[in-house]
């Protein structure tokens, strides 16, 4: 007997025929003699349609006074409703096969999470409940995606955070497994919506799939990643449509042999700012990036060129798209920072090369520039770390940039 957290997203618990089948795949793993948490998102859309009335109702959202907190939590109050109904549903159809079965939100649970409404962190799991609920047969329906904060307010942890309940749940159930159901067969060389010829892997190290979710492949959220990587969780990702064996996400010493190049993802939510004529003296950097975290702006790339004369440099930087006009506007209000010009542009894309065979092999970023080249595509800012290598280009070559790159790295699929 083994205990299993079953995790189903948005698609697959996207109408009552889903829920139907899902259940079924549920009971299956009950009639195996499992014991069986389930995690559930809201039906497809549901979340953003709830974003959507939170913002027509509120169009100024949260202002950077004391009632953005206010603004927040309603947000998340509302927000949180998509998984509360999934969950119902679910242990509803689930009774009503004859698999004893019940929800859990995420307070009655006590999913405790700081206050950081919209994107709060899990603190502590009280499972005492669930793990009798479990032992004593009952399968036990949780919303994903929500919490409680200390003050008893509910929170929700991000988009796609119902992944990252999933995983938190098997560690505090100490579960055997833990299984994201979803609408792709598992961990592909790449988004299989965008490069048919992307391959799904058997097997992923918990490293590169954290590159990977947060340099952009969705298909799991970046922090659930480095929660089964820190908690050990066995994590694996597959179809809720087809009977297919998915990804494991394991650790290093499980891949026998490492490709240099075992993934590449992207990034659209990025924008590019520019300051050009920066007096060139020691402290600039640090007052440009002091005010920009000041404002609680994550920077990503940065590169600083130095003119002919070194008097003057220039700085070029990433920020969160949604954060680009705070930050313009932060500089062009800072009274000890002068600049010439200042430019920026939306129109860009993160891509990245990831593999931990990246460690051993030289010439990656010689191919991965060479190829990008060889179709025309200008890089702007190059970023590096041990495992990956990010280029910034003009979002048009997206699709391009993506394929070539997969092909030039001996990922397509052979026919
Ligand atoms: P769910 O609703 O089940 O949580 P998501 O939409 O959040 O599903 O994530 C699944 C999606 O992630 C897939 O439909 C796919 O388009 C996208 N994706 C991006 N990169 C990858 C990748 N490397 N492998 C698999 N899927 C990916
Ligand atoms: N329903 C939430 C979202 O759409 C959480 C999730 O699906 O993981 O972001
Ligand atoms: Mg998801």
């Amino acid at each position: 007997m083994s205990r299993i957290i079953m995790k189903f997203g948005g698609t697959s618990v996207a109408d009552l025929k889903r829920i139907k089948i899902v259940a079924e795949r549920v009971k299956n793993e009950v009639d195996l003699g499992n014991e069986v948490a389930v995690v559930v998102s809201a039906m497809a859309g549901t979340t953003d349609q709830l974003v959507k009335w939170v913002e027509n109702a509120s169009p100024n959202g949260a202002s950077p006074n004391s009632a953005s907190k206010d603004h927040d939590k309603e947000y998340d109050s509302v927000v949180a409703a998509g998984e509360q109904i999934t969950s119902g549903l679910l242990a509803l159809t689930l009774q009503n096969m004859g698999v004893e079965a019940r929800s859990w939100l995420g307070w009655q649970v006590c999913f405790k999470t700081d206050g950081l409404h919209s994107s709060a962190r899990i603190e502590n799991i009280d499972t005492a409940k669930m793990d009798a609920a479990l032992k004593a047969g009952t399968v036990c329906v949780m919303a994903g995606f929500q919490g409680v904060s200390e003050e008893g307010r509910i929170t929700t942890l991000g988009r796609g955070g119902s992944d990252t309940s999933a995983v938190a749940l098997a560690a505090a159930l100490e579960a055997d497994r833990c299984d994201i159901y979803t609408d792709v067969e598992g961990v592909y060389t790449t988004d299989p919506r965008i490069v048919p010829a992307a391959q799904k892997l058997e097997k992923i190290t918990y490293e590169e799939m954290l590159e990977m979710a947060s340099l952009g492949a969705k298909v799991l959220q970046t922090r659930s990643v480095a929660m089964a990587m820190n908690h050990k969780v066995r994590v694996q990702v597959l179809s809720s449509f087809t009977n297919k064996p998915g990804t494991m996400v394991v650790d290093e010493d499980e891949i026998v042999e490492n490709k240099v190049v075992s993934g590449i993802a992207y990034a659209n939510n990025e924008a590019r700012l520019t300051i050009t004529g920066v007096e060139n003296t020691p402290g600039v950097a640090s007052n440009v990036f002091s005010l920009l975290a000041e404002g609680n702006i994550n920077v990503d790339m940065i590169i600083q060129n130095r003119s002919l004369d070194g008097k003057e440099t220039d700085i070029t930087f990433t920020v969160p798209e949604l954060d680009l006009d705070k930050a313009q506007k932060i500089l062009e209000e800072a009274e000890h920072i002068s600049f010439r010009d200042l430019f920026t542009n939306k129109n860009v894309v993160k891509i990245s090369v990831i593999g931990v065979g990246m460690r051993s092999h030289a010439g990656v970023a010689a191919n991965m520039f060479k190829t990008l080249a060889d179709k025309g595509i200008n890089i702007q800012v190059i970023s590096t770390s041990e495992i990956k290598i990010s280029v910034l280009v003009d979002s048009a070559y997206t699709e391009l940039a993506v394929r070539s790159l997969h092909t030039a790295f001996g990922l397509d699929a052979v026919e």
